[in-house]
């Protein structure tokens, strides 16, 4: 279960940055997960919410995209969104496969007063 380092980073930066724009509440998380990242949003959340209990972020309201895979083949040079983990080209059936998108994890924005 990845999801709680994960969420311990990301609590981590949302606080950080609370701190430097000096909220004095956040109300409102919004992360993009690349789906390669194979977060389950509700643990994540779950996770999240022990991370920033107490804290100034303990009732902000998550938001959570996930990103779709993405990649260009090596072969042929198409690119495709990966449905249903299936790695190989759609095109000519190539594995040869760089990953254009699906591997992000960030902070969107952070919403609050
Ligand atoms: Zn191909």
């Amino acid at each position: 279960m990845h999801e709680s380092g994960i969420a311990e980073d990301l609590a981590a930066i949302v606080l950080e940055t609370a701190r430097r724009v000096n909220l004095s509440k956040v109300t409102k998380v919004n992360i993009s997960f690349g789906q390669m990242i194979q977060i389950v949003p509700d643990i994540f959340e779950f996770a999240f919410r022990e991370t920033v209990r107490n804290s100034i972020a303990e009732d902000a309201e998550l938001d959570i995209e996930i990103v779709p895979v993405k990649m260009k083949c090596m072969n042929c040079g198409s690119d495709f969104q990966v449905k249903e983990n299936r790695f190989a080209c759609n095109i000519c059936r190539s594995t040869d496969l760089g990953i254009i998108q699906g591997k992000e994890l960030f902070i969107k924005s952070i919403e609050g007063e």
